[in-house]
């Protein structure tokens, strides 16, 4: 059996339309794995995926909801890939728009780099993903090797 994927989804204010259009039209498929939200781009797509017209087979899709982006959720989500807890980051931010956690913006997508996390930042990105051949097969990312950075002597 392949493993669900661990997805996290999140969205900037301008974009939550877009996110929730992409995740309607991946319902059947996103329902079937884990998927992890920042506060407010969880709540809709909790209402959104568990909307009776819209469930067609009834099943209750569990987000876990991290704090709202500005308040903490990116930076738990961050957290959560250097604990190699997330698969797949689908996070359609806001170009035109300075966020008032730009810092955080930036360091989640600096830590999806470090952990070679599959990341889409728009929805055309985020439809490859979802089409791929890879999103159905157990995938294991390969982790550069940090160890001399690590053990590197930092006392001379
Ligand atoms: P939000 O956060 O889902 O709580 O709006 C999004 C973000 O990280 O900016």
């Amino acid at each position: 059996m392949i493993k669900k994927k661990r997805i996290a989804l999140v969205a900037h204010d301008n974009r939550k339309k877009d996110l929730l259009e992409w995740v309607g039209w991946n319902r059947e498929i996103l329902g079937s794995h884990h998927l992890i939200c920042t506060g407010t781009t969880g709540k809709l797509v909790e209402n959104l995926l568990n909307n009776e017209q819209t469930d067609k087979r009834g099943d209750i899709i569990t987000i876990k909801k991290l704090k709202s982006g500005p308040l903490g959720g990116d930076q738990q989500l961050g957290a959560m890939i250097s604990e190699g807890q997330i698969d797949i980051l689908i996070f359609l931010w806001d170009p035109m728009q300075q966020q008032p956690h730009d810092v955080d913006v930036k360091a989640l997508l600096r830590i999806a780099v470090v952990y070679n996390v599959t990341t889409a930042s728009n929805r055309a990105t985020a439809d490859f993903i979802i089409s791929s051949k890879l999103f159905r097969e157990d995938y294991q990312p390969i982790l550069k090797d940090y160890s001399k950075y690590i053990m590197r002597d930092t006392l001379d």
